[in-house]
């Protein structure tokens, strides 16, 4: 062997986009889902409740515990992480399916997810969504103003940690504007072949 890492091109057309929770993630995906319905998004199965508006099979695939240890026991989930107490997974089939017939895929994960498939799946771009600010992150994660001091700081402190690790990831896109993150990623994700 002459020690070269044979590249896996189908791997490759696999886009991972995550950050620090407040970040935004969810709202650029929503806005992909609005404007772009031609985009193929993986759907993950979480153990949280539905919030008002959510259905099963467009966001989230809700399922209780049993169900979740169920996928998890089966092999049927690309990765997994808890998160805030309930457990968020990204169905193994559907992707891979996708991949193999050559077709962008779309994960929008927590940073344990991004690691696991950086660790699982090395060609995979991983796209670290910024807050334009530290001081709009803190304004973000303070925003509803209802939780109790220690709460809040101990979301920052944890913040303070998810924004080091933008230096694991292949490309950094700033939440400046939604349609512009939305723009970069969705041109991201057709040059690459
Ligand atoms: P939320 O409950 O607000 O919808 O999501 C909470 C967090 O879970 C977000 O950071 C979101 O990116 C993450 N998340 C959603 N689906 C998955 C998944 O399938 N795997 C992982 N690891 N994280 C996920």
């Amino acid at each position: 062997s002459d020690g070269s890492q044979p590249r896996d091109p189908l791997v490759r057309r696999l886009t991972v986009l995550s950050g620090p929770s407040g970040v935004g993630k969810s709202t650029v995906v929503a806005e992909i889902r609005r404007a772009h319905p031609e985009v193929w998004l993986s759907v993950s199965v979480t153990t949280r409740s539905p919030r008002p508006g959510e259905i099963h099979g467009v966001q989230y695939f809700f399922v209780d515990d049993a169900g979740f240890d169920r996928l998890v026991a089966e092999g049927r989930l690309l990765e997994w992480a808890e998160f805030a107490g309930n457990r968020y997974g990204t169905p193994r089939g559907p992707v891979e399916e996708r991949l193999a017939r050559g077709e962008p895929v779309l994960l929008e994960i927590d940073l344990q997810g991004a690691r696991q498939v950086r660790g699982a799946m090395p060609e995979a771009r991983l796209v670290f969504l910024a807050p334009p600010s530290w001081e709009e992150l803190v304004r973000r994660l303070t925003g509803r103003g209802t939780e109790p001091p220690e709460v809040i700081e101990r979301r920052l402190a944890a913040a303070r940690v998810e924004l080091a690790a933008e230096k694991e990831f292949d490309v950094t896109l700033v939440n400046t504007s939604v349609r512009d993150v939305v723009g970069e990623l969705l041109t991201l994700m057709a040059v690459r072949s």
